[in-house]
């Protein structure tokens, strides 16, 4: 099965995707961590991508949908894939289209904007392997510190608020657009993004099913 996570910036569309990717055994390709691993290394596509990701704003297509083209090439995505925080504009989607994959179903995390803003200011990431948390909602065993490799957690530059600001700007500008996209191909599934991680996840799965 190959699944898209939609969904604006902190609705969720991560922490859904690990769990879907757990119960069907099909990797989580996440752009964003893509991108973050290529900044920690300090390779070329990093360093192109650093202002463009600093500042909340998208990194330019070309340079995702390159990404994108080689990670789905490899053998773990043979069996079926999640994509997770791409495609995020129509041309993205159309590059995805003109590779030839097919998609099966569009999972739409949604979460109004004031709730996003009140989320992200709790997130916190581990700089040495990437794991993700949040203060409130998703705790690490022990506070502060990475449940995989015990490194200090920090929070991601983006996340801070006005950069959140700025990202939901962007997500309704290019992003939303999607949602009618892949609306008309009736392979959409809208999801209400519930306080509790594990309702949204119930939602989720019960989604993949019709
Ligand atoms: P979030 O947790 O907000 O969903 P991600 O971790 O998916 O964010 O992405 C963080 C940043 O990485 C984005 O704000 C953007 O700069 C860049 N990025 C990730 N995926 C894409 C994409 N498909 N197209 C353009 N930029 C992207
Ligand atoms: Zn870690």
């Amino acid at each position: 099965m190959n699944i898209i996570f939609l969904g604006a910036p902190g609705a969720g569309k991560g922490t859904q995707a690990e769990k879907v990717s757990e119960k069907l055994s099909i990797p989580t390709v996440s752009t964003g961590n893509i991108i973050r691993e290529a900044l920690r290394t300090g390779t070329e596509m990093g360093l192109k991508a650093k202002s463009y990701i600093e500042a909340g704003k998208l990194v330019p297509d070309e340079v995702v949908i390159g990404i994108i083209k080689d990670r789905l090439a490899q053998d773990d995505c043979k069996n079926g894939f999640i994509l997770d925080g791409f495609p995020r504009t129509i041309p993205q989607a159309e590059a995805l289209d003109a590779m030839g994959i097919v998609i099966d179903k569009v999972i739409d995390i949604e979460v109004a904007d004031d709730k996003i803003a009140a989320r992200m200011s709790g997130r916190r990431v581990c700089p040495s392997c990437g794991a993700s948390y949040h203060l409130e909602y998703k705790k690490p065993e022990k506070d502060g510190v990475c449940n995989l490799c015990s490194a200090e957690l920090v929070q991601r530059k983006d996340d801070a608020p006005e950069t959140v600001l700025e990202r939901l700007k962007v997500y309704h500008e290019e992003t939303e657009p999607l949602k009618d996209y892949y609306a008309k191909t009736g392979k959409l599934r809208i999801v209400e993004g519930q306080e509790n991680v594990a309702d949204t996840t119930a939602l989720t799965f019960k989604a993949l099913e019709d």
